[in-house]
């Protein structure tokens, strides 16, 4: 952070000559790194050799700190890295050498072929991103006691963003939500829009409901109105979407579904581009919005991730590119048996031509780096969570799920292992029947994540299921 340096001692300022040549150095890496393709960056992120030697042992993997703080040589460094002069991690709630390296990785990835410089900080959980992504703009902006603030957001969104956003925020503190329900519709947006928007929020594909819109239309609309636009794309992760491409400011991730495939815990991520559209006025915000996350609100706030998780997740990043790839083609085949299915009322999969969403969803879910091996083209892939509804209502679905013996029957989804859940009785239970209605969230719906397993054996335990109705 820039800062006078007047003062300071001249041994503080020594030290912050010294953490200005680290910071060209990684300037220099992340320029070359900008240069490599996808699954390049997804194997190594940020985590160089010239990290490695410097500062972990030449270890080839990024190392697990489980120190909650970290040792300074002498008093003037310490004052140095506390006023955020020089690059450092102070104490594990507010930054750590893990942590670091999972940032730089997840800003790479969504930053890739944007042209964009990002920045990324991550959290305990996917609902920490989510309430760490949106609470700066919940922010009084003038002495009124009475001043009014809205955001505005389809009502397509996972269960727990639907908790957050209309009891936590609306309910609890008065910052009213307006749900769109219609979101392919860019004028049912502008609609809610008014002086007193202070964000627009979309999650594309969404969960469970597999809703897509035209998202440049989209962040077109907010900027136009000065506010931003934060998309949650957990569903398609950077492998099939990179959201700030096309206008987003700010990407918000549970980093606990198919980023972390294995399925070894929870975490979160938000990533921002450099000068975001808002109407809050705080010139350090809007400059650099994850970095000043990081350096304020989430050092007060306290939701970060514990390093241990940081490497599960680098670890099942690697492969990221590929995964999506068979996952979405697995996910392709079950979708088209479904839609086959005499049993089955519905399939949403944004992969089938008959979707509603399928031309809009086509523009823009594209597997990353696809057209280096198609002739210039890239290739669509849709994702591995689609839904289904069973003929004969909520009884009928229950009998179909409970005939599963390889399909886990699980909250869960981004898996490698196929799992499935009923949302209405699970994910989507709190919210109540209306709710549940407005988002389509019907009783009879299955939502399906198709793992690596060979599809013909998805598909034969899919049968099983179907078998007893
Ligand atoms: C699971 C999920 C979240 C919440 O993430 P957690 O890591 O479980 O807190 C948010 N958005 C979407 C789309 C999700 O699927």
């Amino acid at each position: 952070m820039s800062a006078d340096l007047s003062q300071y001692s001249a041994g503080v300022r020594a030290w912050v000559e010294k953490g200005r040549a680290l910071v060209a150095q990684r300037e220099e890496e992340l320029q070359r790194l900008r240069a490599c393709r996808f699954d390049t960056l997804s194997v190594h992120g940020l985590y160089t050799m010239r990290e490695a030697i410097a500062n972990n042992q030449g270890s080839i993997i990024e190392p697990a700190y489980l120190a909650t703080s970290e040792h300074y040589a002498d008093a003037d460094a310490m004052e140095a890295a506390l006023a955020y002069l020089i690059p450092t991690w102070c104490y594990a709630r507010i930054a750590n050498p893990t942590t670091y390296y999972l940032e730089w990785m997840l800003a790479l990835l969504e930053g890739y072929g944007t042209g964009l410089e990002t920045s990324a900080v991550v959290t305990a959980s996917g609902m920490a991103a989510i309430m760490t992504a949106v609470d700066p703009f919940a922010v009084k902006r003038s002495k009124d006691p009475a001043e009014r603030m809205n955001f505005v957001s389809s009502c397509h969104v996972y269960g727990g963003t639907f908790q957050q956003f209309s009891i936590r925020r609306h309910q609890d503190r008065g910052h009213e939500v307006r749900w769109v329900s219609d979101v392919m519709n860019i004028d049912a947006w502008a609609a809610r829009i008014d002086a007193d928007t202070r964000f627009v929020y979309v999650e594309l594909p969404s969960n469970p409901t597999i809703s897509f819109t035209d998202l440049a239309a989209l962040a077109d609309l907010a900027h136009a109105h000065g506010i931003p636009l934060i998309v949650d794309a957990t569903v398609a992760t950077p492998a099939l979407l990179r959201p700030l491409a096309h206008g987003a400011d700010i990407v918000v991730h549970s980093v606990s579904k198919t980023m972390t495939s294995s399925g070894m815990g929870v975490g979160g991520v938000l990533v921002a581009r450099k000068n975001i559209v808002t109407n809050i006025d705080n010139p350090e915000m809007k400059a650099d919005f994850a970095s000043w996350v990081k350096f304020l609100p989430y050092r007060d706030n306290g939701p970060s991730m514990n390093p241990l998780h940081a490497v599960m997740v680098l670890n099942d990043l690697r492969t990221l590119r590929s995964k999506m790839d068979l996952v979405s083609r697995n996910s392709q085949t079950v979708a088209e048996y479904l839609a086959a299915h005499p049993k089955i009322e519905q399939v949403d999969y944004l992969g089938l031509p008959d979707n509603p969403k399928h031309a809009v969803a086509k523009r823009y879910l594209k597997l990353v780096d696809s057209e280096l091996d198609n002739g210039g083209v890239p290739v669509n892939r849709y994702g591995h969570l689609m839904s289904f509804r069973v003929k004969g209502g909520g009884e009928a679905a229950r009998r179909v799920f409970d005939g599963f013996q390889m399909i886990w029957r699980a909250t869960d989804l981004g898996r490698i292992k196929s799992v499935a859940t009923i949302p209405a009785i699970s994910t989507h239970q709190q919210q109540g029947e209306a709710a549940r209605s407005m988002a389509d969230v019907a009783p009879n719906l299955i939502r399906l994540c198709v793992g690596g397993e060979h599809p013909n054996d998805v598909i034969a335990d899919l049968e099983r299921g179907l078998k007893r109705v």
